[in-house]
């Protein structure tokens, strides 16, 4: 978990408001912010310490490469694009990267402007709105997915799907160029233990 605090003691208030009324957009600022700076793992991390997690994101980079190596060699791809946004294939989203969640602290600014549920207006969507209210039930904290994955079963390709809502269409055919050259319907396997999860909770104020 990394906290945000926004309290304007340590912080400009100008910018502890814009980051209140445009949150959504300074989160995903922030994620990529900490995602620049993470520092990568020590060359004396041992084996041992490794998660399984640690060892399926190893295992995809290399199989990445390793794909966009071919298609180099083949001539499909350039140099230039091999590995960025141009080349999506040998692009891993950072969602599935992340091991952390960066959170907004709410500060004194937050503090002053509380609101009644009713008083939330559409106009509030992709804010960081405080308001005051009585729980009366609490959901279990369940799991949301956010990046889920698939592997095709006649090409074995990897592909990531971000999710952005609570309800998403599964993707049933592979997109992958082996699968295009050879005119097969490679069916799509949901990879449960791959794919990334948030927790979430539902409250009913
Ligand atoms: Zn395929």
């Amino acid at each position: 978990m990394w906290r945000v605090p926004l309290s304007s003691a340590n912080r400009d208030a100008g910018f502890v408001e814009r980051v209140v009324k445009n949150a959504a957009t300074y989160l995903k600022l922030f994620h990529e912010v900490i995602d620049a700076h993470m520092p990568k793992p020590s060359l004396n991390f041992r084996d041992e310490d490794m998660t399984s997690y640690d060892v399926i994101m190893e295992q995809r980079r290399y199989n990445l490469q390793l794909a966009s190596q071919i298609r180099l060699q083949q001539g499909l791809i350039t140099r230039e694009n091999a590995g960025t946004d141009a080349n999506p294939v040998a692009r891993i989203p950072a969602e599935l990267e992340r091991n952390y969640t960066a959170v907004l602290v709410p500060g004194e600014f937050s503090k002053k402007s509380v609101i009644q549920m009713r008083e939330v207006k559409a106009s509030n969507i992709g804010q960081l709105v405080s308001v005051r209210g009585i729980v009366t039930r609490a959901s279990d904290v369940k799991p949301c997915m956010q990046v889920a994955v698939y592997a095709c079963e006649c090409c074995g390709f990897e592909v990531y799907q971000l999710i952005n809502s609570k309800e998403f269409n599964p993707i049933i055919q592979c997109p992958s160029d082996k699968c295009k050259t050879n005119r097969v319907n490679g069916q799509l396997i949901f990879q449960v233990k791959s794919s990334r999860f948030i927790s979430y909770q539902d409250i009913k104020i």
